[in-house]
């Protein structure tokens, strides 16, 4: 077994490595709590690479939870989670620790949460998404640094593959073949070919996972600066059809998430339902059952494409742009701007997003009561009028606006028997 306490030193910021040395005599002096104890997860994996990595994870041979208290307390921190598979999560300062039991897990059937039972390190590693992430250092005072490699981790990285340590790996857990896709883009490593099959011959299980779940590791994909190429893969490899057969991303919508690594992730939501059908965004909504601000930026591109080809008049006055793309969410409207040809439909786009929809009358409603509207909802109906005004620029002053309407009120009282 290599030893990588060296590594540790060089590699590992100091914080983290003085909270591997509390864990490390914290559990020597609580065995109970922790007989075993091992860094594992992403940070070993990282560190093997040369990389940084922020978050802790830790497993324990013994009680995560009681172990994760009696470190908090330790380093002046918090535990903040405890879950009922055996999990608590610690804050101290700027750092977080998850603490685990070490655990074996069994499905009853595919695609189902685990069933979860205490074990030791090597069943723990066994349970585990990719070799990549099945490897754990040995924090314990006697065997400090101890690389525990079971499943070849260490070589798949040098050779930057990405394999699953079981033929039944996505069964068990379909959500795995999007993590897979994510480490694949991150890392630029090569899923390899058995483990694609493995995927795509499994992944019909994606029906039994949760919405919640589909959506917890799609957002995790919109976090990483490589997801256009996590998304790009994910259709290719019919995993995102596998999601929801309404899940699919044009072509366009892709480059365009590529062209805006800055914007939010919903941004990148918006340039997703972009180019949906109306059917394929409600499928897609009722699949992942995802926050209001996801169903919005879905549900709105098929929406705009009804209204898309009256932007390409030459004709159109700014109040009838405004009439026709009021209502759209502006990140939805940002989305079709990102993707529009450049057409009138562009400049209409524009120039709502960046003025018009700005322009508002310089009289209020009660000015209107005071240059003798009456109460009701002609006022109302006199301000839009207003703003129709402003919009196409018939108006330019207040006093341009009164007169407005000092010449529209009696047609209007006329209009309306008098209200
Ligand atoms: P990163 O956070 O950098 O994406 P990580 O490896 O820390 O990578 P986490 O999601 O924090 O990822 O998970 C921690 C570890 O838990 C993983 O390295 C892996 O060993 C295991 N793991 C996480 N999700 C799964 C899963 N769906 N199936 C099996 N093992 C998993």
């Amino acid at each position: 077994m290599p030893n990588v306490a060296a590594m540790m030193e060089r590699s590992l910021p100091g914080s983290v490595l003085e909270v591997l040395r509390t864990a490390a005599s914290v559990a020597s002096r609580e065995p109970e709590s922790a007989r075993e104890l091992y860094l594992v997860g992403g940070m070993v994996r990282d560190m093997l690479r040369g990389e940084a990595s922020e978050d802790i994870d830790l497993s324990v041979v013994g009680d995560g939870p009681a172990f994760a208290s009696a470190l908090a307390s330790e380093l002046n921190g918090d535990v903040t989670k405890i879950s009922e598979f055996g999990t608590a999560a610690v804050e101290a300062g700027s750092l977080s620790i998850d603490v685990a039991t070490a655990r074996d897990e069994t499905y009853e059937h595919p695609g189902a949460l685990p069933t979860v039972t205490p074990a030791g390190i090597t069943k723990d590693l066994a349970r585990r998404d990719f070799t990549i992430n099945a490897m754990a250092v040995d924090l314990s005072n006697a065997s400090w640094g101890e690389l525990i490699d079971p499943h070849g981790g260490m070589s798949d990285l040098m050779m930057k593959r990405i394999r699953t340590l079981h033929t039944d790996s996505f069964a068990d857990d379909p959500t795995r073949a999007l993590r897979a896709i994510r480490y694949e883009s991150r890392l630029g490593f090569k899923i390899q070919p058995v483990t694609v099959n493995d995927m795509q011959r499994d992944c019909g299980n994606f029906d039994a996972v949760s919405p919640a779940r589909a959506l917890a590791d799609l957002r995790h994909i919109l976090d990483e600066p490589q997801r256009a190429t996590s998304l790009e893969r994910a259709e290719e490899l019919g995993v995102l059809g596998s999601i929801s057969p309404a899940f699919r991303i044009a072509g366009r919508s892709l480059k365009a998430i590529q062209d805006t690594p800055d914007r939010e992730p919903i941004f990148h939501v918006a340039l997703i339902g972009a180019r949906l059908t109306q059917a394929e965004a409600a499928s897609l909504i009722k699949r992942l059952d995802p926050p209001v601000d996801w169903r919005a930026a879905l549900g709105a591109g098929s929406t705009y494409q009804e209204i898309a080809s009256v932007l390409e008049r030459s004709d159109l006055r700014p109040s009838e742009i405004a009439e026709l793309l009021e209502g759209f969410p502006v990140l939805a409207l940002e989305a079709q701007l990102q993707l529009a040809p450049a057409t009138r439909q562009k400049a209409a786009l524009r120039s709502w997003l960046e003025e018009l929809r700005f322009r508002e009358p310089l009289l209020s409603g009660d000015d209107l009561l005071a240059a003798g509207v009456p109460q009701g909802p002609l006022v109302g109906r006199l301000l839009a009028e207003l703003k129709r005004a402003r919009l196409d620029r018939t108006v330019g002053t207040r006093d341009d606006e009164l007169t407005l309407v000092k010449r529209r009120l009696p047609v209007m009282l006329n209009d309306n028997g008098g209200y």
